[in-house]
């Protein structure tokens, strides 16, 4: 009988089984492929890459860069296995997929501690210690399971709006201020002229838009629509839809905009905004050029693009604790995408963060949450803030406490932000015997 249970043997559930196994602890690692595949997965390894052969930036002062700096201290085995299998991508970690799925199928199976069976699991056993890790395309009956003990806190789709970087905002070009100026001003407002809209609309039909996979397919609904297939019903249908104008006065021109963009707070600390209703399918550059001709974000800094394609995640924020544990059973750590973070380095992460705190339960300790000024703490820490409209996050800089002392200049703030945390993280690290 093994200590621990981990579902699915990608990015998440990998990091997770081998660290708990190195802790000396016995696993059983239950993985569906090869007898069942999701429409994504390919190959019968471990940690398949289902996508771009990417784990993004590896440089100083990026996000990207800053996470895997955290978890190569953390003793991440698919960063350290990642860069074995390097290809050259300028400044990304960029793999071999193949070598890189290979090496980490090889170091899970051959770990004496693990045990790996081959089935597709449809739900977890009441009291047993277990990781669910089946990723964006849990297949089989386990999201069903899911869904009926957490009610409506699963999703199946992403459908994210941009979110942009607060400091990046052109201030002089919006207005705080709620709609018919009820309640606390919330929103910054982003207005538009006549020209500035029809010019904003035409670049916005032209687009170009990524191409959706059969299985990222699905019928649009209102409430849900990408803001370039709104724009094509008629040049006025956003005006009387996210940009509609009624109830504001631009202050600077006292008179009501043409077109209002809102832009909404993601976090408490107001570092992010989100573009309400920009939920997208156009190509990250053209969001970038497109969306950056709104005035006020003619110099914004994306943290997170729009995407829509399937994607199973619970709703972290309302069924999470803060060891990504689910609240109402907290025996069941859930890891990678299935708990609200997007990217493959962020599933990983967070496998890796699953097995450190299994780990320590196992151990007869509590389990621990990383500072805040680190990426991955800020990251697993708006995980679980409350939040009305929670959408998959990825590591970036907004999700961080602003330094003590704000820097005017962007690459000197990047690279504070980035000694901040490794400097914090090595002091926990000590702290905490976790070195
Ligand atoms: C089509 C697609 C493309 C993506 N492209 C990128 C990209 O280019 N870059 C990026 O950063 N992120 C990308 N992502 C997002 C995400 O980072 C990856 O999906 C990542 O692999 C998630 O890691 P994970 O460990 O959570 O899940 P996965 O790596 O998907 O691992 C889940 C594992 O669980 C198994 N499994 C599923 N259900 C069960 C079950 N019921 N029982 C037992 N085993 C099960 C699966 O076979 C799989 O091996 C993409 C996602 C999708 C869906």
């Amino acid at each position: 009988m093994e200590d621990v249970t981990v579902i699915g043997a990608g990015l998440a559930g990998c990091e997770a089984a081998y660290k708990i196994a190195q802790s000396g602890y016995k696993v059983k690692l239950i993985e569906c492929k090869p007898k069942q595949f999701s429409p994504a997965h390919k190959s019968e390894n471990f940690a398949e890459l289902v996508c771009s052969n990417s784990l993004k930036s590896d440089e100083r002062a990026t996000a990207g860069g800053l996470l895997k700096a955290e978890m190569r201290s953390l003793g991440s085995l698919l960063i350290k296995l990642a860069e074995s299998a390097r290809v050259p991508a300028g400044g990304a970690l960029a793999v071999d997929r193949e070598i890189f799925s290979h090496s980490v199928t090889k170091a899970i199976s051959e770990h004496k501690n693990i045990r790996i069976v081959n089935e597709t699991a449809s739900d977890w056993q009441d009291g047993e210690l277990t990781v669910i890790a089946t990723g964006p395309l849990t297949v089989g009956g386990l999201a069903s399971s899911l869904e009926r003990r957490l009610g409506s806190s699963l999703s199946f789709y992403d459908a994210a709006a941009p979110i942009v970087d607060a400091q990046s905002i052109d201030m002089n070009e919006c207005f705080a201020a709620s709609r018919y100026g009820k309640g606390e001003s919330d929103y910054l407002n982003c207005p538009l002229e006549k020209q500035e809209y029809i010019e904003f609309y035409e670049s916005l039909i032209s687009a170009e838009r990524a191409e959706l996979r059969e299985f990222d397919k699905r019928d649009v609904f209102d409430g849900c629509m990408p803001i370039e297939i709104m724009a094509e019903r008629g040049v006025d249908t956003m005006r009387f839809g996210p940009l509609r104008p009624v109830g504001f006065i631009n202050p600077r021109t006292e008179r009501r905009p043409y077109a209002v963009v809102q832009l909404r707070t993601e976090n408490a600390q107001k570092t992010m905004y989100n573009i309400v209703g920009f939920q997208t399918n156009l190509k990250f550059a053209e969001q970038k050029r497109v969306f950056g001709m709104i005035p006020a974000l003619r110099n914004a800094e994306f943290l997170r693009y729009g995407v829509m394609h399937r994607n199973t995640y619970i709703n972290a924020p309302r069924e999470l604790d803060r060891y990504s544990r689910l609240n109402r059973f907290t025996n069941v750590f859930i890891a990678g995408q299935l708990g609200g973070v997007e990217g493959y380095v962020e599933s990983i992460a967070s496998g890796l963060m699953a097995g450190i705190n299994v780990s320590r339960v196992l151990g007869g300790k509590e389990p621990l949450t990383l500072p805040p000024t680190t990426i991955m703490g800020a990251l697993f820490g708006y995980l679980c803030t409350p939040n009305a409209d929670f959408q998959p996050m990825n590591a970036n800089f907004g999700v961080l406490p602003p330094l003590q002392t704000h820097i005017r200049d962007k690459a000197k703030r990047k690279e504070e932000y980035w000694d901040r945390s490794l400097r914090d993280l090595a002091e926990f690290q000590k702290e905490n015997n976790l070195i």
